[in-house]
């Protein structure tokens, strides 16, 4: 049996071993980060060590970073923390952001998948201040990169809030707050190949924010709970190699175009979602017309193959994408779509293994 192939990047990534190391170090200290004593100060140094690096990958300041216990609950902070009356969300995000303010008002993208600007000027046309937008830097499903910087200088014009998910964004393009109008930037560990179960909030310095959770004073107030050191430490460890991971990520994306080419090159009526858009270098969203999501993913499966269906939530169920949807792609076209995404140890026979298999169906598909 050969090896599996790990194509789901988007999903989690592999514990890197600078992680690793750090995780194991840091489950070997006893000592509370808010203990006075020796052992708790050398926690505490850790702890404030992991936040330097965090701050570092985005050139923040260590005391903008929020660390919290996923990014879901870094953009239900976001969204819930601040005084904002009014929330306007786009139409692609994370469900974490979607459901952390239900009424929120949404904001369109056009057909490639990038935020229509002309709504949301018209969005943010004599809005009165206070009120909060949120746009995510990368989508997780078709990679579509979003106008970023445009997004913050209108919303800050308009006298607005302005939050980004960068959660796939982060180790796979350069960051740099001090060269955004942005308010608060949310990442997530597992993303970068950190451990799961730690994520930060990342704010401009001055920003006032109310904590979702209370009850302790850690995170300067505005996260109660004992720090999850170890997952911390990792993060800051993965962090630190942040430009190791975005100098590998051009040749990942070399991968990714030659994976598309050859699905074109196909006679099989694959479509690639967000083609036409700025996109991540490692992700590709295709249908392959007549197969079904399930079927794709669980016959690649059994040839040892990881991808996602590209609309599989949470839960592991497929369901309708909403973000294909936002995107005018017709709901029984969608329910196609998978999700192929690479990262930095992706090599060119995973992808030819890929391709095998998907040729595979592909063929049995045409003999049914
Ligand atoms: N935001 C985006 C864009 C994501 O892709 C994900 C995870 O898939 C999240 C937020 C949530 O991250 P976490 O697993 O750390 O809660």
């Amino acid at each position: 049996m050969s090896e599996r192939v790990y194509l789901d990047y988007n999903a989690t990534a592999p514990l890197r071993p600078e992680a690793r190391a750090a995780v194991m170090a840091a489950l070997s200290l006893c000592g509370n980060p808010s203990s006075v004593h020796a052992d708790g100060r050398s926690a505490r140094r850790l702890l404030e060590d992991a936040r330097g690096k965090v701050a570092r990958l985005l050139g923040a300041e260590a005391a903008a970073v929020v660390f919290t216990g996923s990014a879901s609950e870094a953009n239900n902070l976001a969204l819930r923390g601040t005084s904002a009356a009014e929330v306007l969300v786009s139409e692609i995000e994370h469900d974490s952001v979607l459901q952390a303010v239900p009424g929120a008002k949404r904001l369109p993208v056009l057909g490639d998948g990038t935020l229509d600007l002309a709504a949301l000027a018209k969005a943010l046309e004599g809005r009165e201040a206070p009120f909060l937008v949120s746009v995510m830097w990368a989508n997780n499903e078709t990679g579509v990169v979003q106008p970023i910087a445009e997004v913050g200088d209108r919303v800050r014009a308009a006298g607005g809030l302005f939050h980004c998910d960068a959660v796939q964004a982060a180790g796979k393009l350069p960051i740099d707050m001090t060269e955004l109008a942005v308010d608060m930037l949310t990442l997530s560990a597992h993303k970068m190949g950190g451990p799961a179960g730690v994520g930060a909030l990342v704010l401009r310095p001055g920003l006032d924010l109310r904590p979702l959770l209370r009850g302790g004073g850690q995170e300067r107030g505005r996260r109660a709970g004992t720090e999850n050191l170890a997952g911390i430490a990792g993060f800051g460890a993965v962090a630190e190699s942040h430009e190791d991971l975005l100098g590998r990520f051009n040749e990942v994306a070399k991968l990714r175009d030659a994976l598309e080419e050859r699905l074109l090159a196909e006679d099989a009526g694959v479509t690639i979602y967000g083609k036409k858009a700025a996109r991540l270098g490692n992700c590709c969203c295709f249908g392959t017309s007549g197969l079904k999501a399930e079927t794709m993913v669980m016959a690649l499966d059994l040839a040892g193959i990881a991808v996602s269906a590209g609309s599989a939530c949470s839960s592991g169920k497929v369901g309708p994408s909403h973000v294909l949807r936002a995107m005018g792609v017709p709901e029984e076209e969608a329910a196609g779509a998978i999700r192929v995404s690479l990262g930095p140890a992706s090599i060119s026979q995973d992808l030819e293994r890929f391709l095998e298999a998907w040729l595979a169906v592909c063929r049995r598909r045409q003999v049914a």
